[in-house]
C-alpha cells in the first residue's frame, strides 16, 4: 500500500468508530498529528448503537462498573466535540425502568434506600403517565444521571471533517500492512471493533463478540409522555435524536455471529417484547444489526503487540462504548505518550497467551 501522506512523529488510528474517534481526539488534544483510516463499514457497532449511558445494571440494580469515574469524563469529552464540530451529541436523559414483578419492585425499593443510590434511583411509582402506552398497569423506577450520545451523528460529522481536512482516508488496512505502518508512524492504534480478529497479533485473545439486532419504528399514535425519558424492560426503547417520532428498539445478544445482517431471532425478540409491553400499534421502518466488540471478561482491552511494540489495540468496549471510550482513550494516550502504566483491569496482558 502506498500511504503517501506520511509524516514522521505522527500517529495512525485504524478504525473510525467510537474507539478510534476517542483515541484520535485524545492524542490530538496533546498536540500530535493523527491520521485515521477506515474502510467504511456501514454496520460498525458505533453506527447501530442507541448510545445510552445507564448508571445501574443487572438484576440486582447495582452501579455500572466505576460509573462516576467514567460519566464526567464522557460528558466533558462529547461536549468538547460539540464545540469543535457544531452539532449536539450529548443528551441528558432519565430511564424509566418497568419492573416486571413484585420481586423486582422489592429489589428496587431496597436498593434505592441506600444513601449512595438516592441521587440516581427514584423510589417506586405507578406508571400513570405511561399508562396509555402500556398493556398492563406496572410499577416503575426512574434512573437519573443517564444520557444518550448520538454516536451515528458523531461518526458521520467527524468523518466529514477528516475528509475536508485531509487527515481521514477511506481504505482497508491488512494485517500484512502492520510491519510497514509500524515503521512509518510513531505508533499505530488499531480500533477495529469486532474485526480485531483479522489482525494476527490480537486474534488469539479471548474475544466473545456479541451481535445485536435493532429496529427503528414509529408508533401509530405518538403518546410517549416525555421525550427525554427512555424506557427499559428486557428491551430498550429510545427516541432517535433529531428524528421526530422515530424510536430505537433493541437489542438481543447472539454470540456466534460473523455477519452484520439483522436476524430473524433478533427481530422476533424485539417484536415479542414490544407486543407484550405496548398496547399502541407501531410500524417497524427498518431493521439493522451490529457486532459489539467484547472480551471474555467484558472489560476493555488495551495494549501493545509483542511483535511491534508501537502497534496498540483499543478494543473490548462491549455494550458500553459511549460511557467507556473517552476515559480509556485518555488512559491509553497517557500510556503511549508518557509511558504511564496501564490499569491492570484493562491491560491485555491479563490474558495469558
Ligand atoms: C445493537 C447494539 C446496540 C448498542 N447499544 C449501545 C448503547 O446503547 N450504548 C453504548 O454505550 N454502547 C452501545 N453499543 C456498543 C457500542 O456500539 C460499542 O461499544 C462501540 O461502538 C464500539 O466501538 P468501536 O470503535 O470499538 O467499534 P466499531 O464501532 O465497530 O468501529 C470499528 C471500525 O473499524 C473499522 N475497521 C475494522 N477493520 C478495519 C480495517 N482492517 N481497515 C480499516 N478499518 C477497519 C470499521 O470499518 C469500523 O468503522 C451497542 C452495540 C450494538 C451492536
Amino acid at each position: 500500500l502506498a500511504f503517501n501522506i506520511l509524516l514522521l512523529k505522527s500517529y495512525l488510528v485504524v478504525g473510525q468508530g467510537l474507539a478510534g474517534i476517542s483515541i484520535a481526539t485524545s492524542l490530538r488534544a496533546q498536540g500530535h498529528t493523527v491520521h485515521v483510516i477506515d474502510h467504511a463499514n456501514a454496520h460498525r457497532a458505533s453506527s447501530v448503537a442507541a448510545g445510552v449511558i445507564n448508571p445501574i445494571t443487572g438484576k440486582r440494580f447495582v452501579f455500572s462498573w466505576r460509573y462516576f469515574d467514567f460519566f464526567q469524563t464522557a460528558k466533558t469529552f462529547y461536549q468538547n466535540l460539540e464545540l469543535q464540530l457544531g452539532h449536539t451529541f450529548w443528551h441528558d436523559r432519565s430511564i424509566v425502568r418497568l419492573l416486571q414483578d413484585l420481586n423486582e419492585s422489592h429489589t428496587w425499593l431496597s436498593r434505592s434506600g441506600f444513601e449512595e443510590y438516592r441521587a440516581v434511583m427514584e423510589p417506586l411509582e405507578g406508571a400513570a403517565s405511561w399508562q396509555p402506552m402500556l398493556k398492563k398497569h406496572t410499577a416503575f423506577g426512574k434512573l437519573n444521571l443517564a444520557a444518550q450520545v448520538n454516536i451515528p451523528l458523531l461518526c458521520s460529522v467527524w468523518r466529514e471533517q477528516g475528509l475536508n481536512e485531509s487527515w481521514f482516508f477511506e481504505r482497508q488496512v491488512l494485517s500484512s500492512d502492520l510491519d510497514t505502518l509500524s515503521k512509518e508512524y510513531t505508533a499505530v492504534i488499531l480500533c477495529c471493533g469486532h474485526q480485531v480478529s483479522d489482525f494476527g497479533p490480537f486474534s488469539g485473545l479471548p474475544w466473545r463478540h456479541a451481535k445485536g439486532t435493532v429496529a427503528h419504528l414509529r408508533f401509530d399514535t405518538d403518546v410517549l409522555p416525555n421525550k427525554n425519558e427512555l424506557l427499559k424492560k428486557q428491551i430498550l426503547l429510545a427516541p432517535i435524536p433529531n428524528q421526530e417520532g422515530l424510536y430505537w428498539a433493541g437489542a438481543n445478544y447472539e454470540w456466534q455471529a460473523t455477519d452484520t445482517a439483522a436476524t430473524e431471532q433478533g427481530i422476533t425478540f424485539i417484536k415479542n417484547e414490544l407486543d407484550n409491553t405496548f398496547q399502541i400499534p407501531y410500524q417497524v421502518q427498518h431493521t439493522l444489526a451490529g457486532i459489539r466488540p467484547v472480551a471474555q471478561d467484558r472489560r476493555p482491552v488495551l495494549g501493545a503487540s509483542k511483535e511491534w511494540l508501537n502497534v496498540f489495540i483499543f478494543n473490548g468496549l462491549g455494550a458500553k462504548g459511549a460511557l467507556l471510550a473517552p476515559y480509556w482513550a485518555q488512559h491509553l494516550a497517557d500510556h503511549i505518550l508518557n509511558g504511564t502504566a496501564l490499569d491492570v483491569e484493562v491491560d491485555m496482558a491479563r490474558f495469558k497467551l
